[in-house]
Order: C-alpha cells, then structure tokens, then sequence
C-alpha cells in the first residue's frame, strides 16, 4: 500500500490508489470496510425478513449460479490488473439473495453482499446475459470501493456538482469494470447496452434503479464503446495472449 497524502481519510485506508489509477478519498480501511458491509448485511436481512427467498429458490439458484461465474471472473488477476482494480488486502463475501419486492433494483453492499429484488428478474425475464450485467456492475461498485469514497467525499463536504459528477464517475466506473468481468465470465457485454439503453428509453419505466444510477448521454455510448473491448480482452485471455487492450 502506498502511503497515502489523504485529508479526509483515515489511517490505513489507501487513499491514492484508485480503480484506473485515479486519486480516490477512502474513508474506510479494508477491515472496516468488511464491517460496515456484515453490519448493513443484519440490517437488510432483518428489514426484509421472510421475503428474502431461501437459499433453494429458483430466483436465488439462478442468481448464485450467475454470481458465480461472475466472481470467478473478478478473481482473474491479468483482468483485474488491465482493469487497474485495487483489491490487494481487501476481502470479499461474495454472496446474492433475492428479495420479494417489485423495486426494479438490485445493489451491492460494501464487501460483496449482494441483492436483487424479484422486480427486476422479472424485468429481465428469463435474460441470463443482462442478469449478469446488472450483477456485474452492482459488483463493480463494491470491487472499487464506492461506498467507501463516497463517505470520504460526504465528511470533505462540497457542493452538489460535486457530488452529482463524483456519482456519475462512479457509474461510469462501474459500467467499465462491469462490462469487462461480465465478457470475463462468458457473459455477452453487448448485453449491458441493450439494457442500459431499454432503461434509458422506459418511459413508465422502473424509476428506482435509475434513481440511485444517474445517468447521462455517454453512459450508452461508453458501453458501446467498451463492449468490443471486453470482448477482444477476454478472446486475448482465452488464447493466452495475457494483456488485453487498454481502454
Ligand atoms: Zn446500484
Ligand atoms: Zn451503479
């Protein structure tokens, strides 16, 4: 770990090295970060008690076979350096529930909790691929210790541009790993555009992913983008050609 020059942080939390080796404030340590997400974990699965489906559901199997995959991907150490992840010291219990709920919305909590209300499997309907993107990117937030900065940045202050293009750089942050561990996992990328472009487009559609993902004209055109990238780095990783293209 580096040393850090943090302001806002806090002792032994890295605070320079970012996802893409951008400066990224954190204000948790990678233990604390573990804590607070088995703290929130109690915290959702007491909230939402008997509707979080059991382990031998059909929704639960089907999310925990995707996830699966999934994080088997995320471990992959060539794509974690082309995707400049910081995860050295950090820990993650990966684990999905499914919780009865119309919300079309599904998120990950610090550490790797993950949870997906039935509203947006039913969404997806039976759409393996786009499932996975939207994994993928809830993933992507925890990987890249969203949580984390985003308390460092609420404690430094600032104004409400700040705020709103921090979280939108988060997104977009989000939407690059995703898509690159989704093709990792032998998921289609071009999935997460079709999806980001059908929640674009709903006009009565789900408000409540979108509300807490803000969204901008670039998101589908960075997608569109980075899809045949992913695509190209995962063929390169298959054929032993280790170090896929940068972005
Ligand atoms: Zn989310
Ligand atoms: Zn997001």
């Amino acid at each position: 770990m580096a040393a850090g020059c943090g302001r806002i942080g806090v002792p032994g939390a890295d605070q320079t090295a970012g996802p893409g080796g951008r400066e990224q404030p954190l204000a948790l340590n990678p233990k604390q970060e573990l804590a607070l997400g088995h703290q929130s974990y109690e915290e959702v699965m007491s909230e939402y008690g008997d509707r979080v489906l059991s382990a031998d559901s059909p929704e639960t199997t089907r999310v925990r076979r995707i996830v699966d995959r999934l994080k088997e991907a995320a471990d992959i150490e060539p794509l974690q350096r082309e995707i400049e992840l910081r995860v050295r010291g950090y820990r993650f219990d990966w684990e999905a529930n499914v919780i009865r709920d119309k919300q079309v919305n599904a998120f990950c909590l610090p550490a790797g909790k993950i949870f997906v209300f039935t509203g947006i499997l039913s969404f997806l309907r039976n759409d393996d691929d786009a499932v996975a993107a939207v994994l993928a990117h809830e993933m992507a937030h925890a990987q890249a210790h969203h949580s984390s900065e985003r308390l460092a940045r609420e404690r430094a202050g600032g104004n409400v541009f700040q705020k709103l293009s921090y979280s939108r750089m988060q997104e977009s942050e989000a939407d690059h790993i995703g898509v690159f561990i989704m093709a990792f996992a032998g998921y289609d990328p071009d999935r997460a555009v079709a999806f980001w472009k059908r929640m674009t487009q709903a006009h009565n559609g789900p408000p409540e992913f979108l509300s807490d993902h803000p969204s901008d004209e670039h998101r589908v055109q960075n997608l569109t983008a980075w899809a045949p990238k992913a695509r190209a780095a995962k063929k390169a990783f298959d054929e032993g050609r280790i170090t896929p293209p940068r972005r």
